[in-house]
């Protein structure tokens, strides 16, 4: 067993999702710095499903989010889909620990049932937020006598709430930010079991971490307020504190945290799109955390060697699009043409065959930078495009007439190929015997274009019409003919 260096313990990070829907990119973001500490130490990374707000659950969700991490090449060691030595990992499944957790700070006079209504809660909050105060629980039931709170217990619904200490402070050693300091009088009692049983995040996250025996909880920053709650929760209970690192959230160019508004927060929509698992896990490893020698591109084996808690930043990362697209773009470059038609699979044509997709890849594989941006420059291969005679008279500078017949004329020459010589020189050639005073190359060779791609950008056009063969060629060259003619007898 590998022990940390500085802490004489074996090194367990985790990941807490709770099952709300989706997989969401700061989840995975989350999940790579987790398991690179982990790998980078010799440690564990564990998946623990928080399921416990029945109200925020979505069922199935727990799946997206195991395939969202195969997908991404992080694996974890122990979680609810593959087991482990502190099973189970799914927290709904561990009810009866909370429970019993939260009966036994009851017991040692910890924690307190707590019988108010939540009436009288709201007016209290209200009352407080008129004088400006902090809107914290009164302490009323703090009060009342142990035996009068067990026969009330009996009867009545309770939530059960932590005593939090009313002076000093609370602070921890994080591993990201430094040392970070809360005055326990803003501290609320905050309640650890609600009134229909179920334990709150806090309560479960603790219980849980303790007895997942979890080293290092790495986490989003967004979390840092709900970490003194815990350490009194550790303290509580007796349990020996983890190390708390809170990571930068991550944000949208707006500097606004990630959302859905601004920036598709899915990891299946960045799959769906055509994003390489490693591209996108590469650009999170750029997310408040740099290479030592400014690297952009680099592989997660190289980032567990370099990765450190104390270089993450506290600055926002921008999480750019754009940025993500052009690192994913050199990742397709790097791919070799036989992983490429592999994974174009699910973006190609049932029907295309597999020579002609790998002529179609040299063509376009410089060109895209998600795999979905095949069908952009490649739809035309597979169907015959709509040609807008406006568009393509644009090209031609010409009347209808003159382009239709020149079209045609093209045409006439490349029936004269046979499919031996049907070959991108041959076609160029044909072309430019074709040319004079009226016709430029541009005039001409964008017009064909637009005839047979049904647009003003395409892959490079002889080597397109090699591959389009020529059947196919001839007949949209005579097809935009006859679209001219007829708009405009
Ligand atoms: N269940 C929390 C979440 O949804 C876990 C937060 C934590 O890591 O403590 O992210």
């Amino acid at each position: 067993m590998v022990w940390d260096k500085n802490l004489t313990m074996t090194v367990r990070t985790r990941i807490a999702p709770s099952p709300t829907g989706i997989a969401h990119v700061g989840t995975l973001y989350t999940a790579l710095l987790n398991f690179a500490y982990a790998k980078k130490n010799g440690g564990k990374f564990i998946l623990r499903i928080e399921d416990t707000d029945r109200e925020r659950y979505v069922p199935g969700s727990e799946q997206v989010i195991f395939s969202a991490l195969r997908w991404a090449g992080i694996p974890h060691d122990e979680g609810s889909d593959i087991g482990g030595p502190f099973e189970p990992y799914t927290q709904s499944q561990r009810l009866e620990k909370y429970t019993q957790y939260a009966n036994q700070l009851i017991e040692n006079g910890k924690a307190y049932h707590c019988f108010c209504s939540s009436e009288r809660l709201a007016a209290m909050r209200k009352t407080q937020q008129e004088k400006g105060e902090l809107p914290m629980y009164d302490g009323l039931c703090r009060k009342m006598s142990q035996s009068q709170s067990e026969s009330r217990a009996k009867t009545e619904k309770f939530v059960i709430r932590l005593i939090a200490p009313d002076s000093g402070n609370t602070s921890w050693i994080d591993a990201v930010r430094g040392t970070i300091t809360i005055e326990n009088k803003t501290i609320d009692d905050q309640v650890l079991v609600k009134s229909d049983g179920f334990p709150t995040y806090h309560l479960a996250v603790v219980v849980d971490d303790h007895l997942m025996k979890i080293s290092h909880v790495i986490r989003a920053e967004e979390w840092i307020s709900s970490t003194p709650k815990h350490i009194l929760l550790y303290k509580a209970f007796g349990f020996k504190l983890p190390v708390f690192a809170h990571t930068p959230l991550l944000r949208n160019p707006d500097k606004s945290k990630l959302s859905k508004r601004r920036n598709p927060v899915s990891v299946l929509w960045y799959q769906e799109q055509g994003f390489l698992p490693e591209a996108l896990v590469n650009y999170l490893c750029l997310m408040g955390w740099s290479h030592p020698d400014g690297k952009d591109i680099f592989s997660l084996e190289e980032f567990i060697k370099l990765f450190s808690l104390d270089r993450v930043q506290t600055s926002q990362p921008i999480f750019d699009l754009e940025k993500l697209r052009w690192l994913n773009g050199s990742y397709i470059r790097q791919k070799s043409d036989a992983d490429l038609l592999n994974l174009l699979k699910p973006f190609v044509p049932k029907s295309a065959k597999k020579q002609e997709l790998i002529g179609i890849i040299a063509l376009i594989r410089d060109r895209i930078k998600t795999l979905n941006e095949f069908s952009e420059y490649a739809d035309f291969f597979f169907q015959a495009p709509k040609v807008d005679s406006q568009i393509l008279l644009k090209q031609s500078k010409l009347e209808a007439e003159k382009t239709g017949m020149k079209l045609l004329e093209y045409a006439r020459v490349l029936e004269g190929l046979s499919d031996t010589d049907w070959k991108m020189p041959n076609l160029e050639r044909a072309g430019r015997q074709l040319l004079d005073d009226r016709w430029s190359p541009k005039q001409l060779f964008m017009s064909v274009r637009v005839a047979l791609t049904g647009k003003t950008v395409s892959p490079p056009l002889f080597d397109s019409m090699e591959i389009l063969g020529k059947a196919q060629s001839i007949k949209r060259l005579t097809r935009a003919a006859e679209i001219l003619t007829h708009n405009h007898i």
